[in-house]
């Protein structure tokens, strides 16, 4: 097998360093084989090569089409045909439970399926994902009729789901949501729509008989804000008694598509619900609890869209490295002024070297990190002690934030790189690149901002619980630095990563302000002040406000140090175990390993430092009256 640089690296992920036996022993998934990831992964990159791979380029250049005189979309050429046969393998419910047509793996071997599809072509993997988490919404929701009218065949790729949030007016500030939900007299749970949506991805397509709306809006007299708003369900074609699909159209149509930077296969439609009073909707859940229930799919939407910037990102450092290994330029610039000397492959020289190095730390400690993150949610659902499955859920809300915008703004910086590592070439359309640039730039977008994920760790995630979420999962951090104190080689990076989260957490302390500290971290805010830490004279609030989203990255910077540190930990191992002649390729990817992780340390880490000496100095200049 020719060696990929991200295959390896998904192997290695699952079969050497998350324990997935200990996964595989649990009775939730004891039908899951860790024999058999190889064959899942192949016959993955199989269907992802052959079918989804070819419509990445149509996919941007020609993209969906909307006809205004039927009011459809045409998707991108050769999706209606992916679609069927994707759905056809089951590929979309790989990780969904057996009884609605799932194959029941854990999420944390699904994630290296998404990250293989996606990587292909991420406009067309979007169906599916969106799909997916409205589906699982609904088992987790829904009546016993609702899950057996659309689960199965939302799963089976059959109909394709929306998610129904933003307004024209009403963005991040979703609570301001107008569309009204007015209950039918004589029929129970259903209610007349009307409202208007904007962006909705895949909310119109010819790929499907059907497409299913998780749709908020307001019932009468409800509360104002989020408080007031409630979830339904709404299919595009109104269903028999029988729960088919019929002709008769539930006055759901599509307004127009968005021409946007990138992404051009994904439609993003404003939908019209409605308009001839003919739109009927289901509630999902219960009245007014529609936000609550949406975050369940948001918080599966959100860790998704963190895959997929990470996907593209990995696919960019997979075309950067192949073409920096064929392209020649120059002689070695240590040979400067020898005119003898021969050309080398851009691979060879410093600069190239930094970016490329720089592009592998950032796509290994993302992949590591969603991949734990992953695993975190199996154990929530999986293990046997109810304790265990708290504390793994509380991590994984910990994390959310984290994998979707840390993945997201790092991504778009390692697609930036591919594009310098190509030069000219990298900036035409020749290579994919540029488009990976374009492509990946929504994910710090949608979902929420990245501006709001930051605001959603600091004031919700970090205090969650009186802030013991956040104490157990920095504790659990600790311990697996402190285990590195056994190999030479890592301890003295360790210990510039253990400095550094020293310091992050007496910048936390500042940032936070007294009066949080003490609700929600009693006991530890005196401690705090004999380290140094001047509470004096804050702008209750500023501080945090301003500086969340630099938090968010040293969080992200420090735990991908701590990642790839207990990854290059494995490899010692490893390597220690393999004959220096022993297979050349397998010595080089674990070698390879220390040494992103010793990259990481010295030149990224100190990034984290940068920041939070900003946050230390509890400077707020950028909110005086200048614009
Ligand atoms: C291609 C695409 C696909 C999409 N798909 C869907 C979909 O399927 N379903 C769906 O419902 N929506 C979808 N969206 C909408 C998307 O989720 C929103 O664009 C996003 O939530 C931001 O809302 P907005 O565009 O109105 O920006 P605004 O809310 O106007 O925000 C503009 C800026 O102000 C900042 N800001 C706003 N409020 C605050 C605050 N309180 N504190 C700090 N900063 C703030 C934001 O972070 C941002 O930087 C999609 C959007 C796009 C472009």
């Amino acid at each position: 097998m020719s060696f990929d640089i991200n295959r390896r690296d998904i192997e290695f992920l699952l079969r050497e360093f998350l324990d997935l036996n200990a996964l595989t022993k649990l009775p939730k998934y004891s039908h899951v084989s860790t024999d058999d990831i190889a064959s899942v992964l192949d016959a993955a990159e199989e269907i992802a090569s052959s079918v989804i791979a070819p419509l990445n380029i149509p996919s941007d250049r020609i993209g969906a089409r909307y006809d205004s005189a039927t009011r459809t979309v045409t998707t991108s050429p050769g999706y209606k045909q992916a679609h069927a046969r994707f759905a056809a393998d089951a590929w979309g419910a790989a990780n969904e439970p057996e009884e609605f047509g799932g194959m029941g793996l854990p999420q944390a071997i699904n994630i290296a399926l998404e990250e293989i599809f996606t990587g292909k072509c991420s406009a067309f993997s979007m169906a599916m994902g969106l799909t997916k988490a409205g589906a699982n919404a609904i088992i987790t929701l829904g009546s016993d009729e609702q899950k057996k009218r659309y689960v199965a065949n939302m799963l089976s790729g059959k109909w394709t789901g929306t998610m129904c949030l933003t307004e024209p007016h009403a963005g991040t500030d979703v609570g301001d949501a107008r569309a009204k939900a007015v209950p039918i007299e004589g029929r129970e749970g259903i209610y007349k729509i009307t409202g208007t949506k904007r962006f909705i991805s895949f909310g119109e397509h010819d790929m499907t008989e059907n497409i299913i709306h998780l749709v908020l809006a307001r019932t009468p007299n409800s509360p104002a804000g989020t408080k007031g708003i409630s979830l339904f369900i709404i299919p595009k074609y109104k269903l028999d008694a029988s729960g088919s699909t019929t002709v008769h159209s539930n006055d759901v149509s599509c307004g127009g598509i968005e021409h946007k930077m990138g992404i051009h296969g994904s439609p993003t439609c404003t939908m019209n619900f409605g308009d001839a009073g003919e739109c009927e909707g289901e509630l999902l859940g219960k009245e007014h609890a529609g936000m609550d229930n949406m975050f369940l799919i948001m918080n599966e939407a959100r860790l998704l869209v963190g895959l997929q910037a990470h996907a593209i990102g990995a696919d960019s450092l997979r075309h950067a490295v192949a073409y920096a290994k064929e392209r020649i330029q120059c002689a070695d610039n240590r040979a400067r002024g020898d005119r003898n000397a021969p050309k080398v492959q851009i691979v060879k020289h410093h600069d190239v070297r930094r970016m490329l190095t720089t592009m592998k730390a950032h796509v290994e400690s993302i992949r590591a990190l969603l991949f734990t993150t992953a695993y975190y949610l199996d154990m929530s659902k999986a293990a046997e002690d109810p304790a265990d499955r708290k504390r793994y859920h509380g991590w994984v809300e910990l994390l959310t934030p984290v994998c979707k915008a840390y993945a997201s703004d790092i991504a778009h910086e390692v697609t930036l790189l591919g594009t310098q590592v190509a030069g000219g070439a990298g900036y035409c359309s020749d290579m994919p690149l540029e488009q990976n640039v374009r492509d990946v730039k929504i994910c710090s977008i949608y979902e929420g901002t990245n501006g709001i994920q930051a605001l959603d760790l600091v004031f919700r995630k970090l205090q969650m619980k009186g802030g013991r979420v956040f104490l157990g999962f920095i504790g659990e951090m600790r311990a697996k630095l402190y285990e590195l104190e056994q190999y030479p080689e890592l301890w003295p990076l360790a210990r510039k990563v253990k400095s550094t989260m020293r310091s992050a957490g007496l910048a936390l302390a500042m940032l936070m302000g007294k009066p949080i500290l003490k609700k929600n971290y009693a006991g530890i805010t005196t401690v705090l002040e004999r380290f140094g830490v001047d509470f004096s004279g804050r702008r209750e609030g500023d501080v945090a406000l301003t500086n969340a989203v630099p938090l968010l990255e040293v969080f992200g910077i420090v735990l991908s140090a701590i990642l790839l540190l207990r990854e290059a930990a494995t490899a010692t191992d490893k390597l220690r175990s393999l004959s220096e002649k022993g297979d050349a390729e397998e010595i080089k990817f674990y070698r390879g390993k220390i040494a992103t992780a010793r990259f990481f340390v010295c030149h990224i880490l100190p990034r984290a430092n940068a920041r939070i000496e900003t946050i230390r100095s509890g400077d707020v200049s950028s909110m005086e009256d200048m614009f």
